[in-house]
């Protein structure tokens, strides 16, 4: 078992979590959403979101404010007050579970950065490290965001799957941070940006072009010796 089969999944209440272009493009195919149904973006003028990871973004209508782009929150079903990532599932407190057990309500299709905690890649981007997770998820300390109810052990790590899916995350964060550099150069408002978004994406797979043939003969243009 790992610690979040027992855990009320205060990583999903505390944070707000960073998507890139790739898992806003596999959720919309993968759960028939539109952009604007899941995806928000936070002002993160300390950089606490982004955690030198995340690209930040700019916006014609506030210029100089970093945004980072996430999930949305919804105000939880059963405490007042708080909000939780749009896709968490709560289930009712109960005397053995007062907060309430919960569970991710897209988990095949979940974004990277949930797929990657807490792990991360070590400096050669080939070992995985866990990282030691702080015991509460904000400073107010209110136990919603108390963080995992164990620590988390190498035994509770898939040594394939994981460094696989890190190497993944890498790639499509090294590419979304390319993109971020693109559309800051020239920052429009946040409207048109799923538009800018969606062609970006769509143009990642080109087409060899053909050789062209030595001679008109209609030969192929190698040999096999
Ligand atoms: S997508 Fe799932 S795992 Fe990620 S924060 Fe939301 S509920 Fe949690
Ligand atoms: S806080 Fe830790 S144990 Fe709980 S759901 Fe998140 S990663 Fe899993």
């Amino acid at each position: 078992m790992s610690p979040c089969d027992s855990c009320h999944s205060g990583c999903c209440r505390a944070f707000a979590i960073p998507v890139t272009g790739a898992d806003i493009i596999r959720i919309e195919r993968g759960l028939k959403l539109g952009f604007w149904d899941f995806v928000c973006r936070w002002a993160d003028p300390d950089g606490t979101i982004a955690r030198n990871n995340a690209p930040h973004f700019f916006f014609e209508d506030e210029p100089n404010t970093p945004f980072v782009i996430c999930t949305t929150h919804a105000p939880s079903a059963f405490h007042e007050g708080s909000t939780k990532c749009r896709f968490l599932m709560e289930c009712t407190p109960d005397e053995e579970n007062p907060i309430g057990a919960s569970r991710c309500g897209i988990y095949n299709h979940r974004p990277s950065s949930c797929h990657a905690f807490p792990m991360k890649l070590d400096d050669s981007g080939e070992l995985t490290i866990l990282y030691q997770v702080p015991k509460h998820g904000r400073e107010d300390k209110n136990p919603l965001y108390d963080l995992c109810p164990r620590e988390w052990e190498i035994e509770d790590i898939d040594p394939i799957e994981a460094p696989q899916q890190l190497s993944m995350a890498h790639y499509e964060i090294n590419f979304f941070n390319q993109v971020a550099q693109i559309w800051n150069r020239n920052p429009r408002e946040w409207e048109v940006f799923p538009e800018f978004l969606h062609i970006v994406y769509n143009n990642r797979v080109m087409k060899q072009e053909s050789p062209k043939p030595a001679d008109d003969s209609g030969t192929i243009p190698f040999s096999v010796a």
